[in-house]
C-alpha cells in the first residue's frame, strides 16, 4: 500500500467512529436554541415584554440540561422515554400520573427507561411557584429548562428503546434526525406558529407530545433503512471541517433526500416543541396568579445565578466524562 493511501485508509478509520462517539442526547444545539427563542414570540402582550428581554438567556441556556448529563446520573432520565419497553399499546398501560406509574412499575423501572412526560409537568410546577416567588433567577432558568425537556419529548427517537437505530442497524440516525436534519434545512422552516395557549393539564400535553413522537418512530426508521439500501456509503457520507477538525457526517444529497421522504416531519416536530414551550410558560405564569412582571423590571440576574452558569458552561468545555446511563453510545 502507498503511504498516501495507507495515511487515507488510517484518517478515514479514526474519522468512521466518530458520529458513533457522539452522544446521542437530544435536538442538536441549534435546534433546541431556535425552540425557546421561538416560543418567546408566541407568548401574550402581558408576558412577552418579560421574555423578550431575557431572550439571549433564554436561548443560550435552552441546552443547559444536556450539559448536567455529566455530572448527575439523575439527569439522563429526565430526557426520554422509552415508551415501547410497556409493551405493543403502552399508552394504554403506562399511567399519565407520575405516582399511579411508580405504583405500578416502581420509581427505580421508570428512571431506568426514562421520565421525561412527568419532568416537563414537574418542571412547569417549580415554573409557576418561581412566578409566584418573583424570582428572576428561577423564572429564567426553570422556563429554559422546561423548553428544553418539552423540545425533546417532540423528537420521535427519543420515545423508543432503539433510540439511535442501534437494534436496526441504523447507527447515527439519532444525531441525523435531531442535529443535521436542522442543521442543514431549518433556515427555511416557518416558525410562526400562533398563540400561546393556557392548558388546563400539562401532563396531558407532555404525553400528547410523546404518543405524536412516537407515532412517527416507524417512519424515522423506515425511510432511513430505504435509502440506505440505495446509497453507497461513500454517497451516504461526506467529511467537513468543524473548528479544527475533519468530521464525518451524512452527506448534503443524503440529508436532503432523506428530510424530502419524511415530508417536513422535522420541521413540524419543532414547531410543535415551540407552541408547547410557549403555552406551559404562559400556563405557569396564569396558574401562579398572573403575577405583574414588570415589577422584575429593574432585578438583574444574580451573581449566584451567574456562577452555576459558568460552572455549567465549563463542563461543556472540559468535556467530562458522562456516567449517566440512558440513551447514550
Ligand atoms: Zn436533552
Amino acid at each position: 500500500m502507498k503511504k498516501t493511501t495507507l495515511l487515507i485508509f488510517i484518517l478515514s478509520a479514526i474519522l468512521f467512529f466518530i458520529p458513533n462517539n457522539q452522544p446521542a442526547y437530544s435536538w442538536g444545539f441549534f435546534a433546541h436554541k431556535k425552540i425557546n427563542r421561538m416560543a418567546v414570540f408566541t407568548l401574550p402582550s402581558e408576558i412577552i415584554g418579560f421574555y423578550k428581554k431575557h431572550i439571549e438567556y433564554i436561548t443560550e441556556h435552552a441546552v443547559d440540561p444536556d450539559s448536567r448529563r455529566n455530572v448527575s446520573a439523575d439527569e439522563a432520565p429526565r430526557h426520554y422515554i422509552d415508551i415501547d419497553h410497556y409493551g405493543t399499546y403502552p399508552f394504554d398501560s403506562v399511567p399519565r400520573w407520575w405516582k399511579k406509574a411508580v405504583a405500578k412499575y416502581s420509581e427505580d423501572t421508570l428512571k431506568s427507561y426514562g421520565i421525561v412526560p412527568w419532568h416537563i409537568e414537574k418542571m412547569v410546577y417549580r415554573l409557576t411557584e418561581a412566578f409566584k416567588a418573583e424570582n428572576l433567577d428561577l423564572i429564567l432558568h426553570y422556563s429554559a429548562d422546561l423548553g428544553h425537556y418539552i423540545g425533546d419529548s417532540h423528537v420521535p427517537l427519543h420515545t423508543t428503546e432503539n433510540y439511535n437505530g442501534q437494534l436496526t442497524n441504523q447507527k447515527g440516525i439519532h444525531g441525523f434526525w435531531e442535529s443535521r436534519i436542522p442543521e442543514l434545512k431549518s433556515q427555511g422552516y416557518d416558525y410562526w406558529i400562533g398563540a400561546a395557549k393556557y392548558i388546563d393539564k400539562p401532563i396531558d400535553a407532555a404525553w400528547n407530545a410523546i404518543k405524536e413522537s412516537h407515532a412517527a418512530v416507524d417512519s424515522v426508521l423506515k425511510f432511513e433503512a430505504l435509502l440506505n439500501s440505495k446509497y453507497s456509503p461513500d454517497k451516504k457520507y461526506s467529511f467537513e471541517n468543524r473548528g479544527a477538525t475533519l468530521m464525518k457526517v451524512y452527506s448534503v444529497e443524503y440529508t436532503t433526500d432523506y428530510d424530502n421522504m419524511i415530508k417536513g416531519m422535522v420541521e413540524r416536530r419543532m414547531r410543535a416543541a415551540i407552541i408547547t414551550v410557549g403555552s406551559l410558560w404562559y400556563t405557569a405564569w396564569v396558574n401562579a396568579g398572573k403575577p405583574n412582571l414588570n415589577r422584575l423590571d429593574d432585578k438583574e440576574i444574580s451573581d449566584s445565578l451567574k456562577q452555576a452558569d459558568k460552572a455549567n458552561e465549563d463542563l461543556w468545555k472540559n468535556g467530562q466524562i458522562s456516567n449517566s446511563k440512558g440513551h447514550n453510545d
